[in-house]
């Protein structure tokens, strides 16, 4: 920073952080990352308190916060710094009055979180910060060192908002979490449903935005849904009465209807949940009820993946700042598919209210493809998963294939949801879905087995529950083609007409296809189109960034550590040395550790060392000794299952309280199965449902096409993943040889292993160089 006017030495960059519009789960998580990443960078943190009334009103609503300050936040819903509607700022001689306060309290960079409005307003007020500079010297409120010093207004935004109504984001801080209450209530309410044969319409927030009514209805498998950006065609009602009808005759026992809050049909008159239940009560005698969920969308603590975001978004914006240039235009941070991204807010902000102005003019094909691509497969893949018998969706016979789908290697979330969403595509394209039970082993040994077989042909209502089943509804195994017989396995493949095969799992079901690969040669069986699904608690396979089934597990993870941490309130200071699985990858433990604040992380990637132990000893014996009691909550260790052969989890917790001469307890803690979760989350489910949705429009790809065909191109036996930005297909072979760590069971590169040292920064663990190599003892 340049050096003060009156030649004094250059202050601290003094970098302040406000929540502001509506309030949205993961909001404290961003605060915590801002602060924590300003001071880490030598900055001084500000918070400013209820949103923009803070700004314009200064005093004690703008305060210096420290690192101790925000301890604890994380897995708190809301914001703890207060937000609020704030009138004045929407005029000038608010944002003049902010202007002012913020120059009187040396801030030289704001990093706000908040939702479209908050947005707009931040983009307004950087826009005029010269003009209100102007003013503040021309009515002498400001010197002309200081018009000089704050010339330049740095400000980076974070999307807070459960509505997901931004552009050029994939997701907004608090979607999930929201997404989640309303899972829970579409659940809960789906046996209340079944018992009773009823229909419920249930409406959902999300303003002018149907992303919440969207993703209701993929991850919980409603019958109907209606959204803004999307209305239905002019005989919606004869429509949605004939799809119900012909579910309630396939046998289903209950209705789910999901109405966006901003429902209307082409000509834009409002469809209303009563509107709706009317239409089922008279036209279909059903007996039908009408849930709002209301506000309860807003709250409760925030999911794994709101915290992790709203982590990576506030260190990502502090990095903004302090990168940013007078040239840089102001940048929100974003994620698309799995990366976090600046992208221009100016744009995003112009873009979020073109969607508004092209459904009021009607222009609704405009409208969806201004919410971006991954809303539009959503909405196909809810489409083309819940209307079934569309007869005009059907391929030409020839093109009809026998799709298997087959489960290997442990349970995971979503495994269910995705083979439920695969069976749907594949009905609604005419082709036949058959599922093997118990993987291949299951497929060898059972397949012949009277009355039932382990090759079963599966139906519409078969599998029309499994949306938010956890575990594996057709069983999963983890043996090898080549432990239960190669031959065997082809035979099965031929005796079955197998034309394609779908399959769901972890690093077993990877080396299952890798192995079937190389038998191509020998067995004409398997030439054949193959997709694998990645499906474990993990999230080892090479060729993806995610797993479905991982996000179940640490929703389960970090509900059980919040438990744990809660628990030490009523004790003494206490450090919880947690175990977590992962296989070899230290993947579940380290991004755990970022949703819940961990003090320190083993991994099996890095190891467990004597120094390191020291150094986290010592760390601990240090901020416990600070903490002078005002935070009461426990700490925690997270250690993956292999990181260390001989500092086990017990071990490691007999070791702290040796060495901390009775001023803390520790204890061990192994929560087991616990971890894969019990009903899949719904980013779990979305993601299984989309995936699936892909993975069987791959395969169908390949239909007519001759085995030589098939063989000849690398993608026809691929791994479908989510890397960077961008969903793809990896090629077997050049994973298998490329990309994959046979002996550690994981991709060669893991792409969350930079996110390591975010969680050691934000717990101010202390780095090998800080310290004394032999007792662990800071440097100073
Ligand atoms: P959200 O940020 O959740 O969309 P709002 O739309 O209510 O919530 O916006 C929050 C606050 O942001 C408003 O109370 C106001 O102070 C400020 N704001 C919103 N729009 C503008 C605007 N166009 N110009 C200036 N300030 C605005």
């Amino acid at each position: 920073m340049a050096a003060r006017a009156n030649g004094a030495p250059a202050a601290k960059k003094r970098i302040a952080v406000m929540t502001s519009g509506g309030d949205s789960p993961g909001m404290n998580g961003c605060v915590r990352a801002v602060v924590r990443m300003s001071i880490h960078q030598g900055c001084e943190a500000y918070c400013i308190r209820e949103g923009y009334e803070g700004l314009v009103n200064g005093g004690d609503l703008i305060q210096p916060t420290r690192w101790e300050d925000v301890r604890g936040l994380l897995s708190e819903g809301g914001t703890s710094i207060g937000t609020a509607r704030c009138k004045e700022f929407t005029e000038r001689p608010g944002r003049l009055k902010a202007a002012k306060n913020m120059i009187a309290n040396g801030i030289n960079a704001l990093v706000i979180c908040g939702g479209d409005g908050s947005l707009t307003g931040a983009d307004k007020f950087r826009g005029e910060w010269p003009g209100l500079l102007e003013d503040l010297v021309k009515s002498g409120e400001i010197t002309k060192e200081q018009q000089k010093e704050f010339q330049y207004l740095n400000i980076v935004g974070t999307v807070g908002s459960i509505d997901n109504d931004f552009a050029d984001t994939d997701a907004t801080i608090g979607c999930y979490s929201s997404l989640a209450r309303i899972c829970e209530a579409v659940d809960s309410i789906d046996a209340t449903a079944s018992s009773h044969q009823r229909a419920f319409v249930i409406e959902v927030m999300g303003r002018h935005c149907g992303w919440l009514a969207l993703m209701a209805g993929v991850s919980t498998g409603a019958d109907f849904i209606f959204i803004p950006e999307n209305p239905p065609a002019p005989d919606w009602e004869e429509q949605m009465c004939g799809i119900i009808k012909r579910h309630r005759q396939f046998g289903k026992r209950k209705t789910i209807v999901i109405v966006a809050e901003g429902a209307h049909d082409l000509e834009l008159n409002k469809i209303s949940p009563t509107k709706v239940k009317d239409l089922l009560s008279h036209k279909l005698k059903l007996d039908t009820r009408i849930t709002t969920l209301g506000h309860v969308q807003r709250g409760g603590t925030p999911c794994a993946y709101d915290r992790q975001l709203a982590t990576l978004q506030g260190v990502e914006a502090v990095k903004a700042v302090l990168e940013a240039t007078p040239e840089t235009p102001s940048k929100f941070i974003a994620i698309i598919e799995n990366k976090i991204v600046r992208n221009p807010l100016i744009e995003a902000v112009a873009t979020t209210g073109q969607v508004a102005e092209a459904i009021k003019v009607k222009d609704f094909k405009r409208a969806m493809d201004l919410r971006g691509p991954e809303f539009a497969e959503y909405h196909q893949a809810y489409m083309t998963t819940t209307a079934t018998n569309q007869p005009e969706l059907h391929l030409p016979k020839e093109k009809q294939m026998n799709i298997a789908i087959i489960h290997v290697g442990a349970p995971a979330g979503g495994m269910n949801s995705a083979t439920r969403a695969a069976v749907a595509y594949c009905l609604s394209r005419g082709h036949k879905p058959v599922a093997i039970h118990n993987g291949f082993a299951g497929l060898v040994r059972h397949h012949d087995d009277k009355p039932l077989g382990s090759v079963r042909d599966v139906k519409w209502l078969d599998v029309e529950g499994w949306i938010g089943r956890g575990g594996s509804e057709i069983g999963t195994n983890r043996e090898l083609p080549s432990k239960v017989g190669m031959g065997e396995t082809a035979e099965c493949f031929m005796k079955y007409e197998i034309d394609a095969l779908f399959i769901i799992g972890g690093f077993e079901a990877f080396t299952a296809v890798s192995e079937l690969r190389k038998a191509r040669p020998d067995y004409p069986a398997f030439r054949i189109p193959m997709m694998l699904l990645p499906a474990t608690i993990s999230n080892n396979v090479p060729g993806t960034e995610y797993s479905i089934g991982s996000d179940t597990c640490l929703n389960a993870l970090i509900s059980y550590c919040d438990a744990i941490k809660q628990s030490a309130s009523a004790s003494r200071r206490r450090i919880f040395v947690v175990e977590t699985q992962g296989g070899r990858s230290g993947y579940i433990a380290t991004m755990a550790g970022l949703a819940i604040g961990a003090t320190a992380v083993y991994t099996p990637e890095e190891g467990i060392t004597i120094q390191m132990l020291a150094r986290d000893i010592q760390h601990l014996r240090e901020s416990f000794a600070k903490d002078a009691g005002q935070n009461r909550a426990g700490k925690l260790i997270l250690r993956n299952e292999h990181a260390s052969d001989t500092y086990t989890t017990e071990v490691i917790a007999n070791m702290i309280r040796e060495e901390s001469k009775g001023r803390f307890e520790s204890r061990f803690a192994i929560p087991g199965h616990v971890q894969q979760g019990g009903t899949p989350s719904p980013m779990d489910r979305v993601r299984a449902v989309r995936l699936a949705v892909k993975c069987i429009q791959a395969l169908e790809s390949y239909a007519g096409k001759s085995k030589e065909e098939i063989c000849d191109d690398p993608l026809s036996m691929a791994v479908i993943g989510i890397k960077g930005a961008s969903v793809v297909f990896g090629a077997m072979e050049r994973l298998e040889k490329e990309e994959t760590n046979w002996k550690d069971r994981r991709p060669k590169d893991e792409s969350w292993i930079k996110y390591k040292s975010i969680v050691d920064i934000l717990s101010g663990r202390p780095k090998a160089e800080d310290c004394c190599e032999a007792c662990g003892r800071l440097n100073v």
